[in-house]
């Protein structure tokens, strides 16, 4: 029986995967996507309903191809998954969708590697692994499955009508557990939220949005994140027009903030004392970039409207000033437990000598340590922007480069073989 063959694969048709059928294409590298689901299907399936982008759509988007409508709105998720869908057919990929990777082996021996996916067995002589910075939902092991409650991850809430009635413990406060916290205490529920250390950047800041800060202050190029910041989440939210997350708020608004959610025992989560610290760093960081974006303006006499609201400050609500340390989940009437605690990576189906002990890769720019195997939209693959829309795009660029000039290698005879071929 014959083997299909290919030059280079690429396993994952999200943006990552489109963004590098088109630089593979452009550099005239013969290659084929895999896609288990559809063309951006994370978008479709494993976010909630009313999410939009985080950034605005002039920035959350590849250079080719922009949105229609308000370049300074924040697109809906089914329009950014239809996006790639478009840009996909716009430059001709070559995607094949339902089909799943099982595994990818190393050849012994020879070059190339053999991938055994759900429509039969492909030879390729390099893999791109462009399965996504977030693939595997972390629940940390606190509360036991018996505990008489509903727990779901963030990467399953869909909406608030989900969930069983009554009030709802959000853990974690980036992104997602902010933005579901506001929704669930919009549609009338109680809402509890514990938050952890975080990054609150304005959303917008005289007249432009962080995204357009982060890029002219050169932090989206961050190789890497600040010492002792590893484990710092971001709260930023294009939700109603584009909002800044400010937890004193929603805290005056009636929900009530924890500190970071520490162990259960008999029916009991309790919390570090730490919510007050975790909202000053979170200010810090805030009024830094205010601080930064001003001092951008004077060198540069930028002529951008003053933007004294940004700089008050709320009121701390009770529950900032008199924490509560823990909390009995049924008499604070709570049935849902979502855990926004974020994602790992999981390349189990890579049988290569390419990670560490941890199970992540050891690459240089998405480079592996294993000859012919590239990875594409990990978390801080190259920069910070790495595993967004816009960055993603220039890290696939790097990767067409490096698989053109391993090709010329392969190609490449030596004298006596030229000789050989010439007689
Ligand atoms: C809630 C949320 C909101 C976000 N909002 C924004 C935003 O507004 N702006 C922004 O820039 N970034 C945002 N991001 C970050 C990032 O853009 C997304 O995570 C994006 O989905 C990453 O794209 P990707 O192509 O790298 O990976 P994914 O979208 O995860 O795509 C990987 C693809 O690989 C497929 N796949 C996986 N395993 C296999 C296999 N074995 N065989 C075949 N196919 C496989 C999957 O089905 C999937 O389609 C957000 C992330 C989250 C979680």
């Amino acid at each position: 029986m014959s083997v299909e063959k290919i030059d280079t694969l690429i396993v994952g048709a999200g943006q990552a995967g489109v963004a590098m059928s088109e630089h593979l294409g452009e550099a005239g590298v013969p290659h084929l996507v895999l896609e288990r689901g559809r063309i951006a299907e994370r978008w479709r399936s494993e976010r909630w309903d009313s999410l939009v982008a985080n950034g605005p759509a002039w920035h959350d988007r590849f250079p080719g191809m922009e949105f229609a409508g308000d370049p300074d709105g924040f697109v809906a998720k089914e329009e950014v998954a239809d996006y790639f869908a478009a840009y996909a057919r716009k430059i001709n990929a070559p995607i094949r969708c339902g089909v799943e990777v099982r595994a990818v082996r190393r050849n012994a021996g020879r070059p190339g590697f053999t991938v055994t996916t759900s429509q039969g067995v492909i030879e390729a002589e390099r893999i791109v692994a462009a399965t996504g910075p977030f693939q595997k939902p972390i629940i940390p092991p606190l509360v036991p499955d018996d505990a008489g409650l509903m727990q779901i991850h963030s990467s399953t809430y869909r909406n608030p009508a989900q969930l069983p009635e009554g009030a709802v413990l959000v853990i974690g406060a980036g992104s997602s557990g902010v933005q579901i916290a506001d929704e669930l205490l919009r549609a009338g529920r109680r809402v509890y939220l514990s938050v952890g250390p975080h990054d609150r950047p304005p959303r917008a800041y005289r007249g432009r949005d962080f995204c357009w800060w982060l890029g002219v202050l050169g932090k989206w190029d961050m190789a890497a994140p600040a010492p002792g910041t590893e484990h710092v989440t971001i709260a930023v939210s294009g939700a109603r027009g584009g909002e800044t997350v400010d937890f004193r708020r929603l805290g005056n608004q009636g929900m009530v903030l924890l500190g970071r959610t520490e162990a259960y025992r008999d029916g009991r989560l309790s919390f570090a004392p730490d919510l007050r610290q975790n909202l000053d760093r979170g200010d810090e960081n805030y009024l830094s970039l205010l601080d930064e974006a001003d001092a951008y303006i004077r060198r540069n006499g930028l002529d951008l409207p003053e933007d004294p609201e940004a700089r008050r400050r709320e009121p701390d609500p009770d529950c900032v000033t008199k924490p509560i340390p823990d909390l009995h989940l049924a008499a604070a009437g709570i049935a849902t437990v979502i855990w926004a605690t974020g994602f790992a990576v999981d390349f189990g189906w890579i049988k290569a000598d390419a990670f560490d002990e941890r199970g992540r890769p050891i690459h240089q720019r998405g480079v592996s340590v294993e000859p012919g195997l590239y990875f594409l939209g990990l978390p801080w693959q190259s920069r910070r922007g790495s595993s967004f829309i816009w960055g993603v795009w220039h890290d696939a660029r790097h990767i067409a480069e490096q698989i053109t000039i391993q090709r010329k290698y392969s190609e490449y005879q030596g004298k006596a073989q030229r000789m050989l071929q010439e007689a």
